[in-house]
């Protein structure tokens, strides 16, 4: 049985889906403008493993996952003016460039990837609709949804009105009935990217992109629903008004599934902040995308996940000892230990620390799961990745990974017999070659001082 988070009821409740033999899961994709940054990486790789977890549970067929791309916004069209070029030149290179980032993390493609200019006829069928059922109204050439004339308006974030008018930064434009009021549809000039519609030549918000597309590929109501933390509100607070008025009620998804931001320093990671680092370029330092993937696994989905140099090397510490306690063997069952870890609301530090105390097949499986140990451990070490015995050769290393775990799994042991001097004895002997334990609730890790 697995247990989701659900943002809606603010519970962790049991996951049980409409239709076991097909169950559907919406995540929002990229805007296709720029290269992706490691906080844009999180929920690719956090919905990726859930999806695996799903199939795992469920049979391999059982889920439709659909990831959306959008490929029509106003910073597309900004930058394709920029470099003087049409948007779908701008859109094409950076959804390659993401396919490749998350493939490059392990991230497997969705099911479906849908492109909002492809289904711009789903998004005025769905707006025609809301106008028809008095919850949208056509302005100067703009459609934009009522908000007052949705009762539920609030629901998922659960703010009120005054700090929804503040939170969606929205302008005061002279067409608007309401300032909370969105936009569904909005004019195009002659020189910009647009379709013909009953409002005139035109493009699309971003949110009724969403209602419209999983309406069409996935059903009025889904199991899951994805993405970041920052859409909840004004986005996915618009994609339930959308769809729960467009649908007579009916609820767009049964559970809301939210990662937590990746941290700059005290700041969340952010384009507009410029405190960004992508996948690309961590890559190109040498670091392979799989120590990236563990990197972003590394606390629970739901925290904030604090990006640091250290998280990194000690992502890869992780790996090697895990490829070295894999040996080569082929994946069999996946661990229980493990798997009861996923179901519960898709822990995966506790997953992790778990893995750390299988070995060979289970350890294979149950790390493939997780989407890693893709690798033989004869490729994880080659690649220029250098050995613990040439760097404890060239003075790096007063001793290899393998003993500090060794004496890890010691002290741990003493503990549990309650030997407290023996175990203090081997922390103050690390402690001398500058070898520091950091006692967490996932175990004990280490760092060099
Ligand atoms: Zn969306």
């Amino acid at each position: 049985m697995i247990r989701l988070h659900d943002t809606l009821t603010r519970e962790k409740r049991e996951f049980i889906p409409l239709n076991r033999e097909r169950i559907t899961m919406y995540v929002c994709g990229p805007t296709v403008y720029g290269r992706a940054h490691i906080g844009n990486a999180r929920p690719a790789v956090v919905f990726d493993t859930l999806a695996r977890l799903v199939r795992h549970e469920f049979g391999g067929k059982s889920l439709v996952y659909a990831r959306n791309v959008t490929d029509v916004d106003d910073k597309i069209i900004a930058a394709a003016e920029a470099e003087g070029v049409e948007p779908s030149v701008i859109t094409e290179r950076f959804e390659r460039h993401y396919l490749d980032d998350m493939g490059a993390l392990g991230v497997r493609p969705p099911d479906i990837a849908p492109h909002a200019t492809q289904e711009i006829p789903a998004m005025v069928a769905m707006i025609q609709r809301l106008i028809e059922h008095g919850n949208a109204y056509e302005a100067q050439g703009h459609v934009l949804f009522s908000v007052l004339s949705d009762p539920d308006y609030g629901v998922l974030s659960k703010r009120d009105r005054e700090a929804m008018i503040a939170g969606a930064r929205v302008e005061i434009a002279p067409y608007k009935r309401d300032p909370a009021d969105f936009v569904l549809w909005k004019p195009s000039a002659e020189e910009v990217i647009g379709w013909d519609s009953p409002w005139g030549r035109g493009r699309p918000g971003w949110h009724v992109e969403c209602s419209a597309m999983i309406e069409r590929h996935l059903g009025e109501t889904i199991d899951i629903h994805g993405g970041g933390l920052d859409l909840i509100f004004p986005h996915h607070e618009n994609e339930i008004a959308q769809s729960r008025c467009a649908h007579g009620g009916l609820p767009l998804a049964r559970y809301w599934v939210h990662n937590g931001f990746v941290d700059m320093g005290s700041e969340k990671m952010s384009k507009s902040l410029g405190n960004i680092i992508t996948p690309a370029e961590l890559l190109a330092q040498g670091h392979k995308g799989e120590t990236l993937r563990l990197a972003l696994l590394s606390a629970h989905y739901r925290q904030p996940l604090p990006w640091t140099e250290a998280l990194i090397a000690q992502a890869k510490a992780i790996l090697d000892r895990l490829y070295r306690a894999s040996g080569e063997s082929e994946a069999s069952e996946v661990d229980e230990g493990v798997l009861e870890a996923l179901r519960d609301d898709l822990n995966t530090p506790l997953a992790l620390s778990r893995l750390s105390a299988l070995e060979g097949r289970a350890l294979k499986a149950s790390a493939n799961l997780l989407g890693l140990l893709q690798h033989s451990a004869d490729e994880w070490f080659r690649g220029g990745v250098l050995t613990d015995v040439t760097l404890q050769a060239t003075g790096v290393l007063t001793r290899t990974r393998e003993s500090v775990d060794r004496l890890i799994a010691e002290r741990a042991a003493a503990k549990k017999n309650r030997d407290f001097a023996n175990a203090d004895r081997i922390r103050d002997e690390l402690k001398a070659e500058g070898i520091v334990l950091e006692d967490g609730p996932n175990g004990t890790t280490w760092r060099r001082e």
